[in-house]
């Protein structure tokens, strides 16, 4: 293995800079040459290709979003897309491609390996949501968004003494919601994974109003439903002014946290190492603070589950 490549893809994510980073200078450290494919799958069809240096990549590993820039592109769903791929690898001569993204950026990777060309998967996701590895780049720094945000609305809760229904992202996965609501205080935290009674959340409100707690924070994960919608019942249940916040893209964005810089650079590293010990068709992992490489298969044949110790946890801190 002399020369390899690196992108980014599917949805971005904090620390996606510093895991570009760590694979440029650790590749160089061990005598490789790296280069760069931009746009996701899309730049690697178009042949969007460009050698990056130990400097290419200085003054990023503090940065959001990814100087890479990511993409989805339909076109490499297609065997013939992919063929154009491993052909653009191929012309120049790159011997193994590190695909830093989430779950559909993975499946993409492993068809790469199926067609003979080695792909190593670094997981960089906000959601946390991908199975076998206990963190994903990108999670910490949204999570700390998040309270960053509703330790704000918490000032101005008090103040008026209402109740917030904040929405925060999570489609599928109800870690940032589940996370953010534990370090917050939230009274409910609403996710996918676990069925929520409108009743409950209203006799928590109420027991709250009671002890004279002046406000209270409500955290949907956007899987469960409309924050507005919500909020909406939550008023007609209890008649008290409820406000709605809907955190969106800025969750997304942002200096990774030491976390995912640390995160970030291990895992980086770790994908070089991996190829160049001939390994294949695997996602670098961290498990129990180890950073591992794990079949992706193992990614794709379990369903992503949240530590739900910590949803009980947050419901009895509640209390
Ligand atoms: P993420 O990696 O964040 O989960 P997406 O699911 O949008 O993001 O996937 C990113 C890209 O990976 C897609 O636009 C597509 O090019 C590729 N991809 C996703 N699923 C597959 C698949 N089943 N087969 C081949 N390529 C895929």
């Amino acid at each position: 293995m002399k020369r390899i490549a690196v992108l980014t893809s599917g949805g971005d994510a904090p620390g996606m800079n510093a895991a570009i980073r760590a694979v440029v200078r650790s590749g160089v450290y061990h005598g490789l040459e790296v280069y760069g494919v931009y746009r996701g799958y899309s730049g690697l069809i178009q042949g969007d290709i460009k050698k990056l240096e130990l400097g290419s990549v200085g003054d990023i590993i503090h940065r959001g979003g990814t100087v890479l820039y990511s993409a989805r592109c339909e076109e490499f769903k297609t065997e013939e897309g992919r063929q154009k791929a491993v052909e653009q690898l191929r012309k120049h001569q790159i011997d193994g491609l590190i695909v830093i993204g989430g779950d559909g950026s993975f499946r993409g990777a492993q068809k790469l390996t199926a067609l003979g060309f080695p792909t190593i998967g670094v997981p960089g996701t906000i959601d946390n949501d991908i199975p076998g590895t206990d963190f994903t780049i990108g999670f910490d720094t949204a999570i700390n968004t998040v309270i960053e945000c509703i330790d704000k609305i918490r000032d101005t809760a008090t103040s008026h003494e209402r109740t917030y229904v904040v929405e925060v992202m999570g489609r599928d996965a109800g870690d940032i919601a589940l996370w953010a609501g534990l370090a917050d205080g939230a009274e409910s935290i609403l996710i996918p994974e676990a069925p929520y009674q409108l009743d409950e959340i209203v006799e928590r409100l109420k027991r709250g109003g009671e002890r004279g707690k002046k406000h209270s924070i409500i955290i949907v994960a956007e899987g469960v439903g409309s924050g507005v919608e919500i909020g909406e019942k939550i008023k007609q249940a209890t008649g008290w002014e409820t406000r709605v916040t809907v955190l969106g893209h800025v969750q997304r964005g942002g200096s990774p946290t030491a976390f995912d810089r640390v995160l970030a650079s291990r895992m980086g590293a770790k994908a070089v190492e991996l190829l160049l010990a001939g390994e294949r068709d695997k996602m670098v992992a961290i498990r129990d603070n180890e950073v591992v490489g794990v079949d992706f298969d193992v990614a794709f044949s379990q369903k992503h589950q949240p530590n739900m110790s910590l949803y009980e946890l947050a419901k009895i801190l509640s209390i």
